[in-house]
Formats: structure tokens, sequence, C-alpha cells
């Protein structure tokens, strides 16, 4: 290589760094969470349908919507939904996206029904330590399950987060933190929480929940939640 050529090519790879650096210094500066929402349902599979014949699809559609514009702002943060339009997904489906997103955390929506029309209120679903520790116990001849329990007692720290936050806006309306098999959170091992926003057969509440402005509440409670659990 002649020496003029040589110059030519130090001053381009020069510059090249000097645009670089500020990319990477920026780069580094914003490790981000990944949070992952899930709009429970869609497309074939409807859900729930309200007493005003709303499938419950579109309404976990709306609220999750909703909680990705609440979360937009943060840098510290990505935001990322199973799905932004009504197409069926398994949860076969939701997973294999989930695992290579890789998330620090899942929120799964879903609206309750109930037998009759009185029953009210939000209400999660956790997968259960003891489900857990009986899979640990088959898989560790120890059964020593204490680091394995962080993303639990993770999932249990944001319920408290949401429950907190969500009572405010329906005040006396919760109806606990329940350990329950979920389906989306089977072989996950990170955390994952299922939250029942309300009663889609109680007409009140399904009033409520199909309104644009609880929408934007609900949205902006779980996002309170999500913003104190980092
Ligand atoms: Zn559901």
């Amino acid at each position: 290589m002649i020496l003029g050529t040589c110059k030519k090519y130090s001053v381009i790879l020069f510059s090249v760094l000097i645009m670089c650096f500020p990319m990477a210094l920026l780069h580094a500066q914003t490790v981000k969470h990944v949070v992952v929402i899930d709009p429970a349902h869609g497309g074939e599979d409807v859900g729930v349908i309200s007493v005003d014949k709303t499938p419950e699809k579109d309404l976990t559609l709306a609220i999750a919507r909703e909680l990705k514009k609440e979360l937009a702002g943060n840098a510290d943060m990505e935001v990322i939904l199973t799905r932004d339009s009504d197409k069926t997904m398994t949860v076969a489906e939701r997973q294999k996206y989930i695992k290579k997103t890789r998330p620090a955390l899942v929120l799964t929506l879903h609206i309750n029904a109930g037998f009759g029309k009185t029953s009210s209120g939000f209400e999660m679903y956790y997968p259960g330590f003891q489900e857990k520790n009986e899979a640990l116990k088959k898989k560790t001849k120890k059964g020593d399950t204490g680091n394995e329990n962080k993303y639990l007692n993770d999932t249990v720290r944001l319920s408290r987060l949401v429950q907190k936050n969500l009572d405010v806006l329906f005040p006396r309306k919760g109806r606990g933190l329940r350990e329950a098999h979920v389906p989306l959170a089977d072989n996950l091992e990170l955390p994952v929480l299922a939250v029942e926003l309300g009663f889609a057969t109680n007409p009140e509440e399904n009033k409520k929940l199909a309104s644009g402005k609880t929408q934007k509440d609900i949205a902006r409670a779980l996002a309170k939640s999500i913003k104190s659990f980092f």
C-alpha cells in the first residue's frame, strides 16, 4: 500500500472511530430493561365475551397499547407487546417470542368472568412456589431451590406493587394474589404475572373496562408499578 492511500485510510478510520465513540457511550449508558406485555387471547381466541358483547381480546389489547404508551418515555425500558393486532397466537408461540426477547418481566393481561353478574374486582395469579418446588425437587437431588426461586420472589414483589396501585384506582376491589398454574409461565423461569383486571360479566364493571378513560387509568397504575419494580 502506498503511503498516501494509507494516510487517507487512517483519516477515514479515525473519523469513523470519533463518530462511533459517542454512540458506544450512549449504548453503555442505556442498559434497557425489557418488559413484555401480553394482551391475552386474540384472533380466533376471543376470550370472555362481556355483557355488551365486547370480546376480552379487544380489551386486553387496548389496555396493553395504553400501557406501552405510558412506558414509552422511559429511556431505560424497552416495552414489547406479544401481539399488537387482532391475531391468533398460541401460548407456545407467545413463549417462543418471549424467550427471544429475554425480558426482565412479563405481564399478561386478562379480563375475568363470574358465574353471576355480581362478581367484581381485580385479581392476580402467579405460578406457585409449591408447584415450582415439586418440579425442582425432581431436577435437583439436594432440593436446594433458593436461587431458582428468585424470579418467583420478584413476581410477588411486582404483584404487591400492582395491587397497591390498582387499589388506589379501584378501592376495596382487590381480590388478592393467588398461586395458580399460569400456562404462559411454564419453563420461562422469569417473573410472569397474570392480572385479571375486572369482570366482563359485571355490567357496571364492564362499562368501566370498555371506557378509554379507565383503560388509561389502569395503564397508568400498571406503568407506575413496573417503574417501581426496577
Ligand atoms: Zn383471559
